[in-house]
C-alpha cells in the first residue's frame, strides 16, 4: 500500500460543512460518547504502513490495541487512533485510510469487486443522502463513488484490505439490524421526534457496550468473510495456536 495516497479529491470541501466529519460527531443525545476524540481503527497491516509514512504528529501511537482470533486461528489486530486535531491533522497524507475515503467505504465481494458503498462511519449509517450532515454525500455522492471505484484498483488486489472492508459492512450491518429490531427502521428521518432521543440513546449503548456485535451471528459471518476471500486468495492471516 502506498500510504501516501490519496482516494477522493474534494478541496477545500470543509467550508461547506463546518468540518464535520474531523468535528468528533457531536450528537445531544449521547451521554457517554464525548466529542473531544475520535476514535480510529487501523488494522495493523495499515497501522504497520502509517507508522512506516512517519504517522501524524501527536498520533504516534496507537492509544489501544485489540486481537481477535477466527475459528481457524487466524489473528488480526485492530489498532486505535485518538484523533482530536478537528481537521488540522499534519501531514495531513498520513491520515488513516477511514479518513481518506470518508464519506464512504466499497462493498466489495470476495474477490475485490466492488459492488456497492455504504456510510463510511458508524455514526453516519442513520442517515439518508438527504438528512447526511456532509455536503459531498448531498452533492456529489456519484463523483466520490466514480472517484473510489477508480482509485481502490490497486490495493483492492490485496485480501488483507478486502477482509477489513468487508468487516467493516458487517459490523455496519449489524449495528443497523440491531436498531431495526428495536425502532422497526434506521433511519433517523423516519424516527417520531419524541422517539428521537430513545433512538440514539439505543445507538450510544449498542456502540459503547457493544451490544449489536455480541452474538454467534456475528461471528460467523466474520468467519465466513474470511473462508471465502481465502478460498480465492489463499490464507492471508497468521495462524496462531
Ligand atoms: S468530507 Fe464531507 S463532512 Fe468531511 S469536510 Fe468534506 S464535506 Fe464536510
Ligand atoms: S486524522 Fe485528520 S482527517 Fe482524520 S479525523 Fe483526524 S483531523 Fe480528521
Amino acid at each position: 500500500m502506498n500510504y501516501k495516497q490519496e482516494y477522493i479529491y474534494s478541496p477545500k470541501c470543509y467550508e461547506s460543512c463546518g468540518g464535520y466529519c474531523c468535528a468528533g460527531f457531536t450528537n445531544q443525545h449521547f451521554k457517554l460518547i464525548r466529542s473531544n476524540f475520535i476514535a480510529l481503527p487501523l488494522f495493523d497491516i495499515e497501522y504497520q504502513e502509517y507508522l512506516k509514512a512517519g504517522a501524524i504528529d501527536g498520533m504516534e501511537m496507537a492509544k489501544k490495541s485489540e486481537k481477535f482470533k477466527l475459528k481457524g486461528g487466524q489473528t488480526f489486530t485492530i489498532h486505535w487512533l485518538h484523533c482530536d486535531k478537528k481537521g488540522l491533522c499534519n501531514p495531513h497524507q498520513n491520515r488513516p485510510l477511514i479518513c481518506k475515503l470518508y464519506p464512504i467505504l466499497p462493498k466489495v465481494n470476495a474477490k475485490g469487486e466492488i459492488i456497492g458503498f455504504f456510510n463510511g462511519t458508524i455514526f453516519d449509517i442513520f442517515f439518508t443522502d438527504f438528512s447526511h450532515p456532509c455536503t459531498l454525500i448531498k452533492e456529489q455522492r456519484k463523483n466520490i463513488e466514480d472517484m473510489l471505484k477508480a482509485n481502490l484498483k490497486e490495493l483492492l488486489k490485496n485480501p488483507n484490505y478486502i477482509f477489513i472492508f468487508k468487516v467493516a459492512q458487517i459490523v455496519v450491518e449489524h449495528l443497523q439490524n440491531y436498531i431495526k429490531a428495536k425502532f422497526g427502521t434506521y433511519i433517523i428521518d423516519e424516527i417520531p421526534s419524541n422517539k428521537v432521543a430513545e433512538f440514539w440513546s439505543q445507538i450510544e449503548m449498542a456502540m459503547v457496550l457493544r451490544r449489536a456485535w455480541n452474538s454467534d451471528k456475528f461471528i460467523s459471518d466474520i468467519n465466513r468473510a474470511y473462508e471465502e476471500i481465502a478460498k480465492i486468495w489463499g490464507e492471508f492471516l497468521q495462524v496462531e495456536v
